[in-house]
């Protein structure tokens, strides 16, 4: 009885989040009947598998036990316009481009940087937002600028961008190479690290989150973000390109950027 009791509580406390999050969303939410209607059709719909690394606020995060944030919210306004059902995995973001080579994803959306590195193994569909790496360090630090990195130590999220400019830019550097950004960022807080390196919105969110850090007013580099695909497949990326393009033209993917970044 009291478990059951707690199970209703989650469930009701899940849907209201559910609800509270909807109305906070741009777009008026969906009649609960048509959704019904839609989970059940769903079964007979065509999978659109995406990879993601669910660590990466606020373009891939948990909410309860639902990955949610702006890539998971335009890949589903890409679904619904291939008439797709959107399936997400979650795994490291190491493993996300090799996924999209052999085929055991469709895709690969992580605010993932258009890379040549990485466009040697996969191609990328139309850039959808733009992305900054930035510095983090602890508040009053001697780093005031990406510049001072070049002798220190240099936590970051292993096979981003951030990992590998670094690795090119500052071959003195003590680079410590965690798999999630949180991971760095308690490395900075326990002193193991001088500075992480990483982009600038899940940046803003772990500075949030933490006492006594600060991003560098300087940007490291500047990127584009966009979804990465197997190779030659270009029947599926004529198709996401189209639904991006009309996505943009509509003010779905400003109005999906605009609900979870905040004006500067
Ligand atoms: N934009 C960075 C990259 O593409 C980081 C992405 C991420 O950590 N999810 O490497």
């Amino acid at each position: 009885m009291k478990i059951y009791s707690k199970i209703m509580a989650a469930i009701i406390i899940g849907t209201m989040v559910f609800a509270t999050g909807c109305a906070s969303s741009k777009e008026p939410a969906a009649p609960a009947t048509e959704k019904t209607a839609e989970t059940e059709k769903t079964g007979e719909k065509e999978q659109l598998v995406m990879a993601t690394n669910a660590a990466f606020p606020p373009y891939e995060y948990y909410e309860e036990n639902k990955i949610v944030g702006i890539d998971a919210e335009i890949a589903e306004a890409i679904a619904e316009k291939l008439g797709m059902e959107l399936v997400i995995e979650d795994m490291e973001f190491g493993s996300i481009i090799t996924a999209v080579q052999g085929g055991k994803v469709d895709m690969g959306m992580a605010g993932m940087t258009v890379s040549e590195e990485r466009l040697v193994n996969v191609d990328f569909s139309d850039t959808y937002a733009t992305g900054y790496q930035v510095v983090i360090v602890k508040e009053g630090s001697a780093i005031t600028a990406p510049d001072d990195l070049a002798d220190k130590s240099i936590g970051v999220q292993e096979s981003t961008t951030g990992d590998i400019y670094i690795s090119n830019d500052y071959k003195d550097a003590d680079i410590q190479r965690y798999n999630k950004g949180t991971e760095a960022i308690q490395a900075l807080l326990q002193d193991k690290v001088d500075a992480v390196v990483i982009d600038r919105e899940p940046a803003k969110v772990f500075v949030e989150q933490n006492e006594g850090l600060e991003i560098l007013p300087t940007e490291y580099v500047v990127e584009e973000y966009a979804i990465a695909l197997a190779k030659g497949n270009t029947e599926l990326l004529d198709k996401i390109n189209k639904a991006l393009e009309e996505l943009k033209a509509d003010g779905t993917v400003q109005g999906i950027l605009d609900k979870y970044i905040s004006a500067e």
